[in-house]
């Protein structure tokens, strides 16, 4: 980009005041002096709120040369700087990129989403740039800023240019629209989440949609069709069935693809040179967590992959947040060579952290233990622990947190891989957020540890692992009409469990003019609860046999007393099955024949050896209960904090109700957990207990909702000490036991508001 203006030229076009004149020729715009080059005609724009406030980085700047200054207070400059003053200089910066926008009349393509922006922008790049020469967004320059810094790239030798365009608050998008003046647009789509700052989901889709308002046509997926015909706005639909014919790598959301194909095929680019480029879209797509950490701490947990470029973004990121004022910076290095390692930490120190540290060893170093009120970025490679050493720093809200063993986890994986079949393949339940332990840790560790399929129970619970980078197969045990849409859309597998149920998803199937979509059935043998009755096998076999709609993936059931000593019914359910498999495998052969399967935890325990057939599905096992252990590894600890130490006398009560009275005089302690908590009443008075410094203490009083009472006297117990729910000295199944209930709901029941910690050890 050169922008050959004069300095009086750039005064008018963002109509500023002249304060200090001393004219030059303006090439380059730049607002952060940390990164000023050799450019000498560069125009300083003092941004307010990036880092501290530019303007006391102006003397810093002009020290490396550049002399023309852009500032919302009248500063002191030496005589041969040309200082021009406005109200506001970012909006001076994007009246400018506006400007520059106007000079070209090429076609301007922008979009917006709540996800996948980046991913599409680059892959949009790599399908067209053969053909066109190609203007785009830099890395995820898509803010009230970066989108300014966008256009201003624009040059005469563009043929087409890619914007991206992001808000995070209402009326964000009227400003970027202006700028960007697109001709065509793209909508990616919008999460089941709507951003903090919007009352609810209209309104933040209503807000993306201002973008499009005078694009000549805008692509979207066809599921969004609706809105933008209430708004008015033209569109191209697609679809990822539409596209089906084009092989994909595995790693990429069908969704962008379809999208991004639609835009190539509009700009002319042929099916073969899809199909051939297809193959190298390469994932692009971010896996930044950010987080409260403890001590006031932000945390940026990026730790997918430290190559320069994603590296320099996430430290863009870090250093133009407003949020905290010191950055810190952690790296692991330990899977990069000697030479990229020096660039690396050349790079770093290019931005002046306020602290850099390297980890080795898989060991955070003690000083970081000591930082406050800072944003804290962690980069390293997914091969690297560092993702697992960054919950350590975790805000652990109320200080009742679950700890989550990794490396046991793992173990019980590696425990039930054992057990079948070396060509048997492994689903893992993660229904009710992987039984509890949270949304995405678990279904992200095993899609890394080599699980071949996932289950959850209904649609929404697969749409949220398909938002959040999971690519493995999913099936759907329970799905309803109207959730079929999202079935389609995120690429689940719905498990269909009646003829009615059949008969409504192929119909649905056909409408959507798709073929061989992926199902499984769903027979019943004796659990009586979901599935198909052995007198409607041949009914159903008939029907798929007709249909070129849908393509049987499996075949399954589920035991129903799996656990009991006495293995009648389970033998008695896995004969049911078998004779149905027979049937099934008469009529569907060679590649139609589907997968059977039948195990869950339990099952696979206990007849792993007659009935592992082609997978099996493994659940709470994974956590390392069941009623044989031997071999598993017990994964959950739980624990809370103490928050005062009292002494009470003789005659004194405790709690609601007055229901405890001091017996002689004692010393209690409040501890940070109630039955809000999943920390249930029927503990009360002595029915519970927990443990601090390994020492059992008795629940006295009533469990309040936030708060429970225990004895303590006679031990030396502070404020903050941890207090063990369950751990070393009181094992999930001897607390699932106290409250007459099993692991399963125990696990379940604890709290979204309790923090989930995961930890290798
Ligand atoms: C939950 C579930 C499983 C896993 O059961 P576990 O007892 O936790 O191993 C397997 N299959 C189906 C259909 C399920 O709903």
């Amino acid at each position: 980009m050169r922008l050959q203006l004069s300095t009086n030229e750039l005064t008018q076009i963002i109509n500023g005041k002249i304060i200090q004149l001393n004219e030059s020729l303006i090439d380059v715009v730049v607002y952060d002096s940390r990164k000023i080059g050799t450019n000498r005609n560069a125009a300083f724009f003092a941004l307010k709120g990036l880092h501290k406030h530019g303007h006391s980085f102006c003397q810093d700047a002009y020290d490396k040369g550049v002399r023309c200054f852009i500032v919302e207070i009248p500063i002191q400059l030496p005589e041969d700087a040309y200082v021009i003053l406005v109200d506001d200089s970012l909006y001076a910066l994007q009246e400018l990129a506006l400007h520059h926008r106007n000079k070209f009349s090429i076609p301007v393509l922008a979009i917006t989403g709540s996800f996948g922006k980046t991913t599409v922008k680059e892959w949009l790049y790599f399908l067209l740039k053969d053909n066109y020469k190609i203007g785009r967004t830099p890395k995820s320059f898509n803010s009230q800023l970066g989108v300014a810094l966008s256009l201003l790239e624009l040059s005469d030798e563009h043929e087409l240019a890619i914007i991206e365009a992001d808000i995070s608050e209402p009326n964000e998008m009227d400003r970027l629209e202006e700028m960007i003046s697109p001709t065509l647009g793209l909508f990616t789509g919008l999460g089941n989440h709507y951003a903090e700052n919007f009352s609810d989901q209209k309104s933040h889709l209503n807000e993306h949609l201002k973008l499009f308002k005078h694009c000549n046509f805008t692509f979207i997926l066809e599921s969004y069709a609706s809105p933008f015909r209430r708004n008015k706005i033209n569109t191209i639909t697609t679809s990822p069935q539409k596209w089906n014919n084009i092989p994909s790598i595995q790693d990429s959301f069908p969704e962008n693809r379809a999208l991004c194909f639609e835009v190539a095929a509009f700009f002319g680019i042929e099916e073969t040179e899809l199909i051939e480029k297809s193959a190298k879209l390469i994932s692009l797509s971010g896996r930044q967590e950010v987080f409260e950490g403890q001590n006031g701490n932000l945390i940026i947990n990026d730790t997918y992959n430290i190559d320069i470029d994603a590296l320099e973004q996430a430290l863009e990121y870090q250093f133009s947040s407003k949020e905290k004022s010191k950055k810190i910076v952690v790296l692991d290095l330990t899977h990069v060579n000697e030479k990229r390692k020096e660039e690396i930490i050349e790079l770093v120190n290019r931005y002046q952290p306020d602290g850099f540290f390297l980890v080795e060893n898989n060991t955070l170093p003690k000083e970081l233990f000591e930082v406050t009120n800072a944003i804290i970025l962690f980069k390293g490679s997914f091969r690297s622990s560092l993702s697992e050493l960054v919950q350590q720093l975790k805000n652990r809200k109320h200080e009742t947190w679950v700890e989550f063993d990794l490396r046991a986890i793992q173990q019980n994986l590696r425990y039930f891989q054992e057990l079948i079949p070396a060509n048997t393949k492994a689903l893992v339940m993660v229904k009710a957020s992987s039984y509890g332990s949270g949304d995405m840790k678990i279904p992200h560790f095993l899609q890394e540890n080599g699980v071949d399929y996932l289950g959850v129970a209904y649609t929404d619970e697969g749409v949220t692992l398909r938002e959040n980078g999971i690519h493995l197969p999913i099936l759907v045990m329970n799905t309803e009409l109207n959730a079929y849409e999202d079935i389609i859309r995120f690429q689940l597998e719905p498990a269909i469990y009646s003829i009615g149920h059949l008969e409504a998803f192929i119909d649905f199937i056909q409408q959507k003019e798709l073929t061989k979509f992926p199902i499984h059935l769903k027979l019943e043998t004796g659990m009586n609860r979901l599935g198909i009755s052995k007198d409607n096998v041949a009914k159903i076999i008939e029907m798929l046999r007709k249909t070129e709609a849908v393509h049987l993936k499996s075949v399954f059931s589920h035991l129903a007393d799996a656990d009991n000593n006495d293995q009648q019914y389970s033998l008695q359910q896995i004969n049911q099955f078998v004779s149905v498999k027979t049937e099934f495998e008469q009529q569907f052969t060679n590649d139609k024949r589907p997968l059977f399967h039948i195990l869950n935890s339990e099952g696979i325990i206990n007849f792993s050896k007659i009935a592992a057939f082609d997978m099996v599905r493994i659940g709470i096992g994974l956590f390392g209960f069941a009623s044989n252990t031997q071999g598993l590894m017990e994964s959950i600890k739980w624990f809370t904090t103490v928050s005062q130490v009292k002494n009470i006398s003789a005659g004194d009560f405790i709690g609601y109700g007055c229901s405890f009275q001091a017996q002689k005089d004692m010393k209690i302690a409040t501890i940070r957990i109630g039955y809000a908590d999943g920390f249930r009443r029927s503990l009360s008075n002595g029915v519970g207990k927990v443990f601090i410094h390994n020492n059992p203490c008795v629940i006295i009083g009533k469990v309040c909702m936030d708060m429970t009472m225990v004895d303590v006297t006679d031990l030396d117990i502070q404020e903050g000490d941890e207090v063990e729910i369950i751990g070393k000295n009181q094992t999930m199944s001897d607390f699932a036991r106290l409250l007459d209930t099993i692991p399963y709901e125990v696990m379940t029941s604890i709290n979204k508001r309790v923090a989930r910690i995961y930890v290798k050890r």
